[in-house]
Parts: C-alpha cells; sequence; structure tokens
C-alpha cells in the first residue's frame, strides 16, 4: 500500500454499530454434576464451585469439584465400557464419530456462544475458529476409525484402554475435541478433566454425546481444579495420559508417571518466534503478526509473541504494525466485530501485567493500542514492545497474552539463532517471497510447526506438537492416532 494511500485509510474514522449476538440462544442451568457411566451425577465430595463470565464477572453456573473418589467412578466407568466400546465393529465406531461431528455442526451457534462467554473469546473466533474446527477433527477421525490397519499397515494396531485427558481454557471445546476424537477413533474409552475457568462447553458437549446414543461410560467428565487433575494422574488404572497446559505443571506431571509405564502426551508451553524478511509482501505480514500474536488475545500456546524482523524494514513493519493495532476492537466478546475480547481470567491478567511491567523495568519501549477497556471484567490492551533484548524476561518467558516483542535481525543466520534461542519450540513463522529461504528456515527451526507466509493455520490432518519444553507427542494426523494406540505386530 502506497504511503499515501495508508494515510488516507488512517484518517477514516471507523465506526461500527454493536453487532452483538443474541445469548438467549444458551440456557445455562443452575448447575452441572459430573458426568459419569452415562448419568449426571453430584459430586461425592459435596463440592461445587462456580464459572463466571470473564468479561463481566456475572456468574455463570455451579459445576462440580470432583474429588478422588468421583475421579475412582470415572475411571472404572471408562474401564467397565472399554470392553464393549474397542470390540465395537470399527465402521460402527466411525458412526458415533460422524454423528458427534454432526450435531457439532448443527449446535454450533449454541456452543460459540457459551464459549465466548465462560471463556471471554470474540464469538467471531468460537464461530469461525474453535466450532468449526472442533466438528472437523470429528469427521476427520470418524475417517481413520475403520482405517486404522491402512494407517498402521502390518502394525496391528489396538486401543490402549483407559485415556485420562486433561485440558486448558483457551480453546476448551477444541482442545476436548483434539483429545477425544483420536481416543475414540482408536477404541479407547475416555476421563476428561476440563480447566477450572471453561468447564461449560465440556459438559454441553456430554449433552451431544447423549444425543449421539454413544454408548455409556465412552465418555466420562469430571470437572474441577489441579487437584482433581493430580487425582486422575495419580489413578492407577489410566492407560493413557494425555496433557494440555503449562510447561510447569507437565514436568510435574511427567515426574508422576516417572516408573509406571503409562504412556503419555504433552503439549505445553510456547513462545514462537514470527520472522519476517524485507523481501516479505508487509502489508500481508503485518496481517499475520497481528492474527499470530492477537487472537484470542494471545491465549494461544503457539502465538507468534516474539517478532523477529530484518533490520532495513523493522521501522516501516513497526509503524505499519501499531497503525493496525488502532483499528483493531476490544471490547464484548459477544459483539460480532470484536477482535479482542476479555483476558480468561483474574490470576492470567496479573500474570500478563507482572511481565509487562517487568518488560518496562528491563528497559523495552512499551506501546498499547488506544482502545477503551471495559469498566468490569478482565481487559488487557494489545502491546507492542520494542527496543527489547534477548535475555529480557519478555523475550524469554510465555506472557500467554496480547503482548508482543520485537526484536531485529540482519541475516538469516541470526534470525536462525534467535529464533531458536528459547527453551521452547512449538512454532514459526517465515514471512519471505523466497521459497529457498523459507525452506532453508524450515530445517533448521527447532520448532514443531513452521508456517510460510502464514500463520495460526490448523487441520486435523497435520500433526501438531513440540520440541524441547513445549512437550512431546503429536496431535492430529497420523502422528496423533499413533498416540492412542498399541501395536502387536
Ligand atoms: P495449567 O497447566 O495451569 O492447567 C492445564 C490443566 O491442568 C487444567 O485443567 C488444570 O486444572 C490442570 N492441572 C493443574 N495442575 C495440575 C496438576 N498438578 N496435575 C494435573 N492437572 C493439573 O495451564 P493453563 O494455565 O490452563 O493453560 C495455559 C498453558 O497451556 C499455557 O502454558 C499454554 O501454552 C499451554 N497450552 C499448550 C497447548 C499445546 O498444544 N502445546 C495448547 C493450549 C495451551
Amino acid at each position: 500500500m502506497t504511503d499515501e494511500l495508508e494515510q488516507r485509510h488512517a484518517a477514516i474514522d471507523w465506526e461500527y454499530a454493536s453487532a452483538p449476538e443474541s445469548r438467549t440462544i444458551v440456557q445455562f442451568r443452575d448447575r452441572y454434576g459430573l458426568v459419569i457411566g452415562g448419568e449426571e451425577i453430584d459430586p461425592a465430595s459435596g463440592e461445587w464451585f462456580t464459572t463466571a463470565s470473564p468479561a463481566t464477572e456475572e456468574p455463570l453456573a455451579e459445576v462440580a469439584l470432583a474429588g478422588a473418589k468421583d475421579v475412582d467412578r470415572a475411571v472404572a466407568a471408562a474401564r467397565g465400557a472399554f470392553d464393549g466400546w474397542s470390540r465395537l465393529r470399527p465402521a460402527e465406531r466411525s458412526k458415533y464419530l460422524f454423528r458427534i461431528a454432526r450435531i457439532l455442526q448443527e449446535r454450533s451457534r449454541e456452543l460459540a456462544v457459551a464459549e465466548s462467554l465462560d471463556g471471554g473469546k470474540p464469538i467471531k473466533e468460537s464461530r469461525d475458529v474453535d466450532l468449526p474446527l472442533a466438528a472437523a477433527h470429528f469427521f476427520y477421525h470418524a475417517g481413520w476409525a475403520d482405517k486404522l490397519e491402512y494407517a498402521f499397515p502390518n502394525r496391528t494396531p489396538r486401543p490402549l484402554g483407559v485415556a485420562a485427558q486433561i485440558i486448558p481454557w483457551n480453546f476448551p471445546l477444541l482442545m476436548l475435541a483434539w483429545k477425544v476424537a483420536p481416543a475414540l477413533a482408536c477404541g479407547n474409552t475416555v476421563v476428561l478433566k476440563p480447566a477450572e475457568t471453561t468447564p461449560l462447553t465440556a459438559l454441553m458437549f456430554a449433552d451431544v454425546c447423549r444425543q449421539a446414543e454413544l454408548p455409556a461410560g465412552v465418555v466420562n467428565i469430571v470437572t474441577g481444579d489441579g487437584e482433581t487433575g493430580h487425582a486422575l494422574v495419580q489413578h492407577p488404572d489410566i492407560d493413557k495420559l494425555a496433557f494440555t497446559g503449562s510447561t510447569e505443571v507437565g514436568k510435574a506431571i511427567q515426574r508422576e508417571l516417572a516408573g509406571r509405564g503409562v504412556p503419555h502426551t504433552l503439549e505445553l508451553g510456547g513462545k514462537a518466534a514470527n520472522i519476517v524478511f524485507d523481501d516479505a509482501a508487509l502489508d500481508q505480514a503485518v496481517e499475520g503478526i497481528v492474527n499470530g500474536i492477537y487472537f484470542n488475545q494471545g491465549h494461544v500456546c503457539c502465538a507468534g509473541s516474539r517478532l523477529l524482523v530484518q533490520e532495513s524494514v523493522a521501522d516501516t513493519v513497526v509503524a505499519k504494525l501499531k497503525r493496525r493495532l488502532s483499528t483493531l476492537r476490544v471490547g464484548d466478546p459477544l459483539d460480532k466485530n470484536t477482535d479482542v475480547g476479555a483476558i480468561n481470567s483474574k490470576a492470567q491478567l496479573d500474570r500478563i501485567r507482572e511481565l509487562v511491567a517487568s518488560g518496562e523495568e528491563e528497559g523495552a519501549e512499551l506501546y498499547q493500542a488506544p482502545c477503551e477497556l471495559p469498566e468490569h471484567g478482565y481487559w488487557f490492551p494489545p502491546t507492542v514492545f520494542t527496543n527489547v533484548a534477548q535475555s529480557y524476561r519478555i523475550a524469554q518467558e510465555e506472557i500467554f497474552g496480547p503482548v508482543l516483542s520485537v526484536m531485529t535481525f540482519r541475516t538469516p543466520a541470526e534470525a536462525l539463532e534467535k529464533a531458536n534461542n528459547t527453551a521452547y519450540g512449538l512454532s514459526a513463522g517465515v514471512w519471505t517471497e523466497k521459497g529457498s529461504r523459507i525452506l532453508w528456515m524450515a530445517e533448521r527451526l527447532r520448532a514443531g510447526v513452521v508456517w510460510a507466509n502464514t500463520f495460526n493455520r490448523f487441520d486435523p490432518a497435520s500433526p501438531f506438537g513440540g520440541y524441547k519444553e513445549s512437550g512431546f507427542g503429536r496431535e492430529g494426523g497420523r502422528h496423533g492416532l499413533e498416540a492412542y494406540l498399541r501395536f502387536d505386530g
């Protein structure tokens, strides 16, 4: 875009009338029990907790807090259902997965509104990303359920048994789909623990399973906090553990499982580099940078939270980026025009604030989009730090919020060195018009996913996972199936 055109665009003060999605499509009940053996039951612990909207702090529902006894019941129910489910004709299992996928599509508006209410993410993301991808994961795995022998020829794939699955709050239903769909396709049964700030769509998913007439006990949902998760990890009768969450908890889980012979996959944190070379289409790259870090308020494990930009175009890119930031609409997650919603919880907001303060103290230069933040709820404006040194905490630690750290480089080798200078290795982005450079970088970047001239693209057929402190194991594709199977051959 020419400078003149950009100035003309900047001069237009775009006004948007609010376009709220109707929230009446979701009727939360006052209370949700645990879903065990196909029934909803009160927790033996007798304890409940409240889940609230992070955008307004309005309580949405009471949810059961499962204790060790409840987890035990859920594992027993999954064990009881395993024989029947794993012996079902694979084509029959496919039918259930197809049904679930179709029901997710049919109920997608309701589920998207629930996701935005409970988690704070913009409705246009839950509607256009989370729900379509969650359904796609079930469709994709429905296709595999009766073809596992072709996926792994001459290896005689068998299910593992009871899969314990623990998920975070940033993509509640999508993370559920990433875990539940491959587990069921491979003939396992499931005990799933959703995150404490976003349990509602997992509980609604239990209703989707009921509608699909999934046999009782195949999917069990135990809501609760870290203690509930811990009880699930400790349970002696699980055959597999799949965890997505922080590196800190992932390490604790690995210690817990050491020597027990329970196969596990860990999808942990990230600090991805988004690398822009001077020959890139810069306007397109700026869109990719914005999508990379402000999508889902930056609550994304693979967020492009470190921008590495070639020195010769750094000033231009930063100027374009700041201009673009001023057009982002921050606010009501249920407004269809909203680009950046609420921070998921008070605890996460505190963590973002603490890391941003450390960036200022260490000497980085802060820029925040000029936007009015709502009075109630948890909010943080889209933020860019320039003048960032590699050693600063904001360049090293995962912030998990809408905060970008900008650094520069001169040569491809320097870009690579800086990009790999992290404890994590989940994803990276490369922006250049030179195909050979994309291949050169992709071969050398220590990251599970490398996007070229795009960012944050997901597909159920494409395996996703990390290196180093981002964890191990892959979800999606054939690699993802393998994590839910044992091989006799
Ligand atoms: P978290 O680790 O605090 O919690 C994740 C889940 O683990 C929650 O359900 C929680 O209740 C449970 N949990 C907490 N303590 C536990 C324990 N001791 N034993 C068992 N379970 C326990 O993480 P979070 O704050 O919910 O999520 C954010 C983190 O997740 C970020 O670091 C992010 O990068 C990561 N993440 C990674 C991926 C990926 O695919 N690699 C995807 C999404 C999020």
